[in-house]
């Protein structure tokens, strides 16, 4: 990092009272760790976190090991919030709030320390990708991700983020979109795989050019399918880079020049259950501790050593959200990537989306005008085959349900009243 650059990142710390620059700069040491340095380094600070955890916030005040721990998720700490805030710790309370897999909002706290985290990790995830610190960065993200306040102004100025809501995308406003990321020579891309999928089939269609700045586009928040990746890549013209969060469990996932997504384990430690599912202690923040904490997403975890020579383990594929399986009338599930695979070598279909109640189940497709009628009869009897419903219907170029996270979601499940569906 030049001189410069880092004195503009110290002088964010400094207005936050944040390490970024700190925690940045051992993550980038750390990542090359044997891992079984690292291992000893995050065990030393789980055995410190259970102790802080035991004896300053009620939640834990009854358990003797953190073996004995049960899983967390946010049904659970929404039944008594306080119980894990720890009373020791006496900095600022940073406010975070994300949605849950059914849309609703979920509140809780992080400390200055697992924000530095959260900031260094995403720095690192897109370094990985080319970026340098300093450079523009694009944000085109929902509410989740872009912040409104004087404050969070600041921040992302010196940052040098612009921020693009995804809220609402015209093709006027995606012209907008695109000439700003020009005008503004941008280098980095980051945010919602749909949005930006949006952004790239509007150059297609339009036969635009990419901006040249542009080194790399980073996607998060949700799955990026194999077809979405090839087609960002062939409208930007630059390589797709994945990266993968979840803030609670104190999990952030990069991709690395191999194309490998690496998990950053020198803020977590974490498990995969007997469900697949991803469970991950943060052990960054000391404030609202989480420990054993559901990320409710499946992930499979590979062994394999990367070439470029990091030793964070690697994230072998995100199989999907635990809660975008399907439930038929005889109990039997199957998840949204049994659609993934079925439409992958149909290039008409640009976006799917299966909703579906105790009776009935609608195939929901956008598709481009080569799609036919064949097409249609064929996967209406791929779904005859694989899951038993009442009845069965398929639309195409129909608008999608949205929840209030603005995220795409493959799957609404209408059994679920909570769900505060809205288009
Ligand atoms: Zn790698």
């Amino acid at each position: 990092m030049k001189q410069i650059d880092a004195l503009r990142l110290k002088l964010i710390d400094k207005i936050g009272g944040l390490t970024i620059y700190d925690t940045l700069k051992r993550y980038r040491s750390e990542q090359y760790l044997p891992a079984k340095e690292l291992g000893a380094i995050r065990l030393n600070k789980l055995d410190q976190l259970f102790a802080l955890a035991r004896k300053s916030t009620s939640y834990y005040s009854t358990f003797s090991s953190f073996d004995e721990l049960p899983v967390l998720n946010k049904k659970i700490i929404n039944q008594d919030p306080p119980a894990f805030l720890s009373n020791s710790y006496r900095d600022k309370l940073i406010k975070k709030c994300t949605s849950g897999s059914s849309g609703t909002p979920f509140i809780y706290y992080t400390s200055l320390q697992g924000q530095s985290n959260l900031w260094a990790g995403l720095l690192l995830s897109w370094e990985s990708a080319g970026y340098r610190f300093g450079e523009k960065v694009a944000f085109v993200a929902g509410n989740a991700l872009i912040k409104k306040s004087m404050k969070h102004l600041v921040f992302y100025n010196l940052m040098n983020i612009d921020r693009y809501p995804v809220a609402v995308m015209t093709n006027d406003i995606l012209r907008n979109y695109v000439e700003t990321i020009r005008k503004k020579k941008t280098t980095i891309i980051y945010g919602y795989v749909m949005a930006i999928n949006n952004m790239a089939d509007y150059l297609l269609n339009n036969n635009i050019k990419a901006p040249s700045t542009l080194k790399a586009i980073v996607c998060t928040s949700e799955m990026l399918s194999e077809k979405a990746r090839t087609n960002i890549e062939k409208a930007f013209g630059v390589k797709v880079y994945n990266q993968y969060g979840c803030n609670e469990a104190g999990i952030a996932a990069f991709e690395c020049e191999y194309h490998k997504l690496h998990i950053i384990s020198s803020r977590s430690v974490f498990e995969i259950n007997d469900e697949g599912n991803l469970i991950g202690t943060d052990l960054a923040n000391e404030a609202d501790i989480f420990m054993k904490y559901d990320t409710g997403d499946i992930v499979e975890l590979s062994g394999e050593q990367c070439s470029c020579g990091r030793h964070y383990p690697i994230i072998k594929s995100i199989v999907g959200r635990s809660a975008d399986m399907i439930t038929d009338r005889t109990n039997k599930k199957i998840h949204s990537t049994f659609f993934t695979h079925l439409f992958q070598r149909n290039p008409s279909i640009k976006q799917f989306q299966v909703v579906y109640d105790e009776s009935s189940i609608k195939l929901l497709l956008m598709v481009d005008e080569q799609f036919s009628r064949q097409h249609q009869t064929d996967y209406i009897n791929a779904i005859k085959t694989n899951l038993d419903f009442e009845s069965y219907d398929i639309r195409i170029n129909e608008k999608f349900y949205t929840k209030n996270n603005l995220k795409h979601s493959f799957i609404i499940d209408k059994r679920q009243p909570s769900q505060e569906i809205a288009f």
